[in-house]
């Protein structure tokens, strides 16, 4: 990595490139970070480490910080959400703004951006999700418009739209009326997928008040879905546990909730073991945990899975959805068929057979993974739209061509650049590597420290239009305080406030 004093020299070296003499020319390494999730903060933290110049300015399209750690991690996570007390320290550092409310694309152009600005890293993650692909998938996601009558076809959420709106953001509130107008009660829910998304989206339908009524969890949200009436939820795999997508500490949470039982199919365990599937598990330590827990769930000798409650979750395996039935225009049912496994081990995929199976289903979730977005005001040579990441080569941004067209000043981390998979954690290697590639091309020159004009006053500030209305640290730190000051006066870690212009209100700057 680059040491300081060669850093600096690189600055004076740019300096003295422009044509005034460089007393009078102070220039600054500025990099404007466009989101302010897990991603965009790791990489903030990495160019503040190493570099003693650099500022940044954090333009977040909400009023508050912290992406998915605020609107993705379950409210029973709390120990994950705490990274948010490193990331607060970080934003308070002085060489760091923070523009929240600012839209890329509405208020500002990525053009205006890489004009203004030494370098712009983009980590704005992923901001739409994967389709099933299958008949009658109509969707009720934040496209519905309940005046429209969208919602007549509706009893298909996203799990993305279900995960945001129950954590508060202020985008997916009118998932409330769509879950409110289905047919109650949903007695039965099935959710696509065996990631962790689906295991907490399972989890939250079925937790018992009290081990959800402390959590920041929307307690709207919470009541809702209490009021759903969920006797069971259908967790469909289309492959096998060997190769199901979530962690052990999820599914040994999923098997010992207070007053719903996580049964498991002896037949779809023994299906599932292919002599491909036991090379893999041989391979695999956590995959033998796993196996190992699923055994002892299917048998019900796992602590907490005995006795008789409430509501049950049913982890399906080698079951893929085929079409969704419906009835006077509602979500009635999907159809599914059996799968098997194909191929050798790390690569068996699940194969259609013939024998189907139609579950009862009031509200289907699709959880197959996110999916990033083209960004606004990036050419689309730049997008892979098969991969659905921005192109890059170790974070900085190239066309897809065979040539791999640097596109010089901008660099991506994150979701946005690898896809959507990883945890909290997977973003610190990822940010590492974008930041040595953005002081990289800042010591050879590549990209140039911009005029300091006027000390602390940020590029951005001349960007926007006065009408914009930006939060800034101190407006964010309002809002914490009052979500804070709520939580205690209910009892629970906090109340999140879900309303763009409440939001606003709050950090002082409604108009
Ligand atoms: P994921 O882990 O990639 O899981 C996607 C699931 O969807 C897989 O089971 C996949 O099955 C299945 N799938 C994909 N296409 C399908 C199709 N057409 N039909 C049926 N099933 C299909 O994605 P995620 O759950 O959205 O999670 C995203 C990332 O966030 C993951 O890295 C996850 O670990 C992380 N996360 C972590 C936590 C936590 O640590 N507590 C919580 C939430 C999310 P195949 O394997 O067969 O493709």
């Amino acid at each position: 990595m680059l040491t300081s004093h060669r850093l600096v020299r690189s600055v004076i070296t740019r300096a003295h490139s422009c044509s005034k003499p460089l007393s009078t020319v102070a220039t600054l390494p500025r990099i404007a970070v466009c989101g302010s999730g897990p991603s965009a903060f790791y990489s903030i933290k990495y160019l503040l480490d190493k570099h003693p110049d650099v500022h940044i300015d954090i333009i977040e399209k909400l009023p508050t910080p912290f992406g998915l750690v605020r609107y993705g991690v379950a409210p029973d996570h709390p120990d994950v959400k705490s990274v948010v007390t490193q990331f607060a320290e970080i934003a308070e550092n002085k060489r760091v703004q923070y523009f929240g409310n600012v839209v890329l694309g509405k208020d500002v152009e990525l053009s205006q951006l890489l004009s203004s600005y030494s370098a712009v890293v983009l980590g704005i993650g992923a901001t739409s999700d994967r389709k099933l692909g299958i008949s009658g998938e109509v969707e009720v996601d934040e496209r519905a418009d309940p005046a429209t009558g969208t919602l007549s076809s509706g009893g298909l959420l996203s799990a993305r739209s279900f995960v945001h709106w129950y954590n508060g953001h202020p985008e997916f509130a009118w998932v409330k009326a769509v879950l409110q107008a289905l047919p109650h009660p949903l007695r039965d829910v099935v959710i696509v997928g065996h990631g962790n998304v689906a295991i907490d989206c399972a989890r939250i339908m079925t937790e018992s008040l009290s081990e959800l009524q402390h959590t920041d969890i929307v307690t709207d949200a919470l009541e809702v879905i209490r009021g759903c009436g969920i006797e069971r939820v259908h967790l469909l795999g289309r492959r096998g546990h060997v190769q199901a997508a979530f962690t052990i500490k999820e599914l040994r949470e999923l098997s010992k909730l207070a007053e719903c039982r996580l049964v498991i199919r002896r037949d779809e365990l023994d299906a599932g073991m292919t002599d491909a599937s036991r090379d893999e598990l041989a391979a695999s330590r956590p995959r033998k945990r796993i196996t190992d827990l699923v055994e002892n769930i299917c048998k019900g000798t796992a602590p907490g899975v005995e006795g008789i409650k409430k509501q049950e979750i049913h982890l399906r395996f080698l079951v893929s959805p085929t079409d969704i039935t419906s009835s006077e225009g509602w979500v009635s049912g999907v159809k599914t068929v059996r799968n098997s496994l194909v191929g050798g081990a790390g690569g068996q995929a699940a194969v259609a057979t013939a024998e189907e199976e139609l579950l009862p289903a009031q509200l289907l979730l699709r959880s197959v993974g996110y999916k990033s977005e083209p960004v606004p005001g990036l050419e689309p040579e730049f997008f892979d739209d098969r991969r659905a990441v921005v192109c890059n080569q170790r974070g900085r941004v190239t066309s897809t061509a065979s040539d791999a067209t640097v596109k010089t000043g901008l660099y991506v981390t994150g979701w946005l650049k690898r896809g959507p998979s990883g945890i909290i954690g997977t973003n610190i290697a990822d940010a590492k590597e974008t930041v040595e590639s953005v002081l990289t091309d800042l010591e050879s020159g590549m990209i140039a420290p911009v005029p300091a004009s006027g000390g602390d006053i940020s590029p951005l500030r001349e960007l926007l239009a006065p009408d914009v209305n930006v939060v800034d640290w101190a407006g964010f730190r309002r809002i914490d305080a009052e979500e804070t000051r709520r939580g205690q006066v209910a009892g629970k870690l906090r109340e999140k406030i879900t309303d763009v212009c409440e939001l606003l209100a709050v950090a002082g700057r409604c108009r």
